[in-house]
């Protein structure tokens, strides 16, 4: 008898979406993380000292005598005689420039090659 008409009839707001996102959330956050990482704060400080060193002890492997110029720079590091990276003295009293195979070389011995990651 009574017809209820239901006019179910959903407003929906006029906002559309323009574009459906498409989800980079765990890729650009990590991203930009490591963005932050390599050239704010760690990268920096590791540049820096590792540029001191470079030029107070010279572009060479301290243990193999191998020299360098800047086409192979990439692969000389800098070694902390005492392990300690925060110990950084500016006259280089704690740096020691080796290419990454001798780097490599001190650190294993020690058990410490994880320290390599992060001097690099
Ligand atoms: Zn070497
Ligand atoms: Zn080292």
């Amino acid at each position: 008898m009574a017809r209820t008409r239901f006019t179910a009839r959903r407003r929906r707001p006029g906002r559309r979406s323009v574009l459906q996102t498409p989800a980079p959330t765990g890729e650009s956050a990590k991203d930009v993380a490591a963005r932050l990482k390599s050239s704010a704060s760690v990268g920096k400080s590791a540049q820096d000292y590792r540029r001191k060193s470079l030029e107070i002890h010279g572009w060479f492997c301290a243990k193999c005598g191998r020299d360098f110029d800047e086409n192979n720079l990439h692969i000389l590091t800098v070694h902390h005689r005492d392990g300690d990276h925060k110990n950084n003295p500016p006259d280089g009293s704690n740096w020691e420039n080796l290419c990454v195979d001798c780097h490599e070389d001190e650190h294993s011995r020690d058990m410490l090659g994880r320290y390599l990651s992060d001097e690099r």
